[in-house]
């Protein structure tokens, strides 16, 4: 075994270990939290019986008394009495069992104002504490019981040692079920990484759960198994446009090659040459036009375009591309009604928010519409244009592709056209922080609708 994977190993044990060792802690000091608390009740319930027995004899026969019946009692060999009268002035003191363990309290430390108080008086490290209950009485006295804690304390520390041999001896065994975790989650690392290495670099199939597979593992496989599914997803789309790029790319060049092969073959003929080169010149044109639009929409999608943003009259912006393509609507007989709200500005890049205009009129010219409409207005802080034909429409499963890159719907193949168009309408509303939907129905027509942010001022 390598050392980075025995590293790995007594690194992941360990991790998988201090959950435990925490708990571990948490419950031993929880369990002698409960010893001493246990022990300090016990305590103060004598103190306070204790108290309340001596107050009787007091208010019933007074010091002497007291004194009296606290040296016939036989278990006060670890207590005291004391009758302090004001500025602890001393009236009685009885703790006849003192001895060399039984020093008593500095009682000018004692709180002055009390009533029922309990106070762990502590002298001396080796002497132990004492807890005290005190209360005053009717004339004015202060009546003080004090419980020598050693005991406790003593029987604390026994329980205090015993609990922490028994934690220290718990450490080691906490790695038992830590090891059985830190494997089961290297298992399923150990089994991802073989599936993955044993797959081909066509990723075709998904990874397996095993029998060992935790819940964590499984999580973590089908994420696996989303991502590939994604990656295939996205291998997939990039053949495609792969191929429809080389199929483009192929019909201008074998068109291109042919009439320089004419032109060469009628080189004596100076027309013919002329003919040759200009047909030539307008296929590198198109081939120029469509790498461009290809390189505008990877640009627009990657959000590296730089928009020259300034506020836009969007009446004047769509006049501007009206003008335009009038000629060619009149040409085919489509008329084009434009209806915009009057003075309404859209913050935007003036030429390419132009493009967007002229490739939704373009496309619903080309797609046999004879009437258009185009309708504009505010919606709340956001202008909304609407560009409604009556041509061939999309068709239900197409709608969803029409923004995808090279994407042609099948009954268009027959007009002129890249598949960009739309890839790159999007891409640029999008970068204006603006959203465009389509909705179409087959051979009624087809509607954008194209929401653009109006400057702030407005
Ligand atoms: P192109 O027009 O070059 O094919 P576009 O990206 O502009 O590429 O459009 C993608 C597809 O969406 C078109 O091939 C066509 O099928 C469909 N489409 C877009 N606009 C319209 C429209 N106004 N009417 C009908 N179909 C349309």
């Amino acid at each position: 075994m390598s050392s980075s994977r025995i590293k790995y190993q007594i690194h992941s044990l360990l991790r998988h270990a201090v959950p435990y060792w925490i708990c571990v802690g948490i419950f031993f000091f929880a369990a002698f939290f409960v010893v001493l608390m246990t022990l300090r009740h016990q305590e103060q319930d004598r103190a306070r019986q204790l108290l309340h027995y001596y107050q009787t004899i007091y208010q019933q026969s007074g010091p002497s008394g007291l004194q009296l019946s606290y040296t016939a009692a036989r278990d006060h060999t670890d207590s005291f009495l004391r009758l302090e009268g004001p500025n602890l002035r001393l009236i009685l003191l009885t703790n006849d069992g003192q001895n060399e363990t039984q020093t008593l309290p500095d009682f000018s430390s004692f709180p002055k104002s009390i009533d029922l108080v309990w106070h762990a008086l502590q002298p001396g490290r080796s002497r132990g504490p004492w807890t005290v209950a005190a209360t005053p009485l009717a004339d004015g006295n202060t009546l003080q019981i004090g419980i020598n804690s050693g005991k406790s304390l003593h029987l604390l520390q026994r329980m205090g040692r015993i609990l922490l041999q028994l934690a220290i001896l718990f450490l080691p065994l906490c790695c038992i079920p830590a090891w059985i975790a830190a494997r089961r989650s290297s298992e399923t690392i150990r089994s991802l990484t073989e599936q993955i290495n044993n797959m081909s670099s066509e990723v075709t199939r998904e990874l397996q759960v095993n029998r060992k597979t935790g819940p964590e593992g499984k999580n973590l496989i089908k994420a696996v198994n989303r991502l590939l599914t994604r990656h295939r997803q996205l291998t997939r789309e990039l053949q495609e446009s792969m191929d429809n790029v080389a199929h483009d790319l192929r019909t201008p060049m074998t068109r291109l090659r042919s009439i320089a092969e004419y032109g060469l073959h009628k080189g004596d003929d100076n027309a013919h040459l002329r003919e040759a080169l200009a047909d030539c010149l307008e296929e590198s044109d198109r081939l120029l036009s469509m790498l461009n639009t290809m390189l505008n929409v990877a640009e627009a999608e990657a959000d590296s375009v730089k928009l020259d943003l300034q506020p836009v009259p969007l009446e004047n912006s769509i006049n501007d591309v009206l003008d335009l393509y009038s000629i060619i609507a009149e040409e085919q007989g489509v008329a084009i009604h434009f209806t915009p709200q009057p003075d309404l500005v859209i913050l935007a890049d003036r030429q390419r928010i132009s493009q967007v205009w002229a490739n939704l009129l373009d496309n619903a010219i080309k797609y046999n519409s004879t009437e258009i409409t185009i309708s504009s207005f505010r919606q709340d802080n956001m202008a909304q244009i609407r560009i409604r034909d009556n041509g061939m429409g999309i068709s239900e499963n197409e709608l969803n592709h029409v923004w995808d890159r090279l994407f042609r719907g099948d009954r268009s193949r027959s007009k002129p056209g890249l598949g960009l168009g739309l890839t790159l309408v999007r891409a640029t509303v999008n970068s204006h922080d603006g959203t465009i939907e389509v909705s179409s129905t087959i051979n009624q027509g087809t509607t954008f609708t194209i929401h653009l942010p109006i400057p702030e001022s407005t």
